[in-house]
């Protein structure tokens, strides 16, 4: 293929342009927000399970809770009636007296045994809201600093995105100065050869394989025509003489 030197060096520029585009698009994909946001967003959706899992814990206490508080409450009221009979001296009988007392008694001793699952219970729910408090902060702190890590994401996002456009737009214009079949032999083998379609010989070596040129090769590459354009015998990359060549 045949190609004016010129040509053959803007194909160097064109490079330059797609490597740095290549960069910056890199640089969006493996930016450490990115990892950082996956992580913080995992960490807000475990806490959220925790803080459901403890309000069930929570609310089977209160249920627990309030049926102690109603059983408690029964007792007290057969205890009262029970005493306001005793107290009335309507009861004759003394087994009828002996009965009414003996279940006052035991009613008692009902009532002081619920009255310890009930402190039990209160003290259960104490430990499960403080634990449920803490998680319920460090949800808004991670929420908060999640925000904050999506914003420092977006900010750079933006400035790689305008400096990518305006790598594009300078990359479009110099293509189109560029005659079609080199433009298409370097697409060609840049797809192929990891991103680097053309490179400069620079004092014998090739700049895209970074590896020097045997004697033979340099004395095929001085005796070749300028217009000629040229591969590099290693990598088959597009070898652009320059200046700095060393021929
Ligand atoms: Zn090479």
């Amino acid at each position: 293929m045949k190609a004016a030197p010129d040509d053959q060096l803007r194909l160097l520029d064109l490079q330059a342009l797609d490597s740095a585009a290549d960069r910056l698009a890199h640089r969006r994909r493996t930016l450490p927000e990115l990892a950082e946001v996956e992580e913080l967003s995992a960490r807000v959706d475990r806490l959220a399970d925790d803080a459901v899992l403890l309000e069930t814990e929570d609310s089977d206490l209160s249920r627990e809770q309030s049926k102690v508080d109603a059983d408690v409450e029964q007792v007290r009221a057969r205890m009262q009636r029970d005493q306001q009979r005793l107290d009335s001296g309507q009861v004759g009988s003394p087994r009828e007296l002996e009965n009414l007392q003996s279940e006052i008694e035991s009613l008692h001793r009902r009532q002081s045994e619920l009255e310890d699952v009930e402190l039990e219970v209160m003290e259960k729910r104490e430990v499960v809201q403080t634990r449920l408090d803490e998680l319920r902060r460090e949800r808004e702190q991670a929420t908060l600093t999640l925000g904050e890590t999506e914003q420092r994401r977006d900010a750079t996002w933006a400035e790689i995105d305008a400096e990518a456009d305006k790598t594009a737009t300078q990359r479009a214009e110099l293509a189109a100065t560029l005659p079609g079949d080199l433009r298409a032999l370097y697409e060609k083998v840049r797809s192929a050869s990891a991103g680097i379609g053309a490179a400069a010989l620079h004092r014998g070596r090739c700049e895209g394989c970074h590896l020097q040129l045997n004697t033979t090769d340099l004395n095929r590459i001085r005796e070749a025509d300028a217009d000629e354009v040229l591969r590099c015998e290693e990598c088959r990359r597009i070898l652009v003489r320059t200046a700095d060549s060393g021929l």
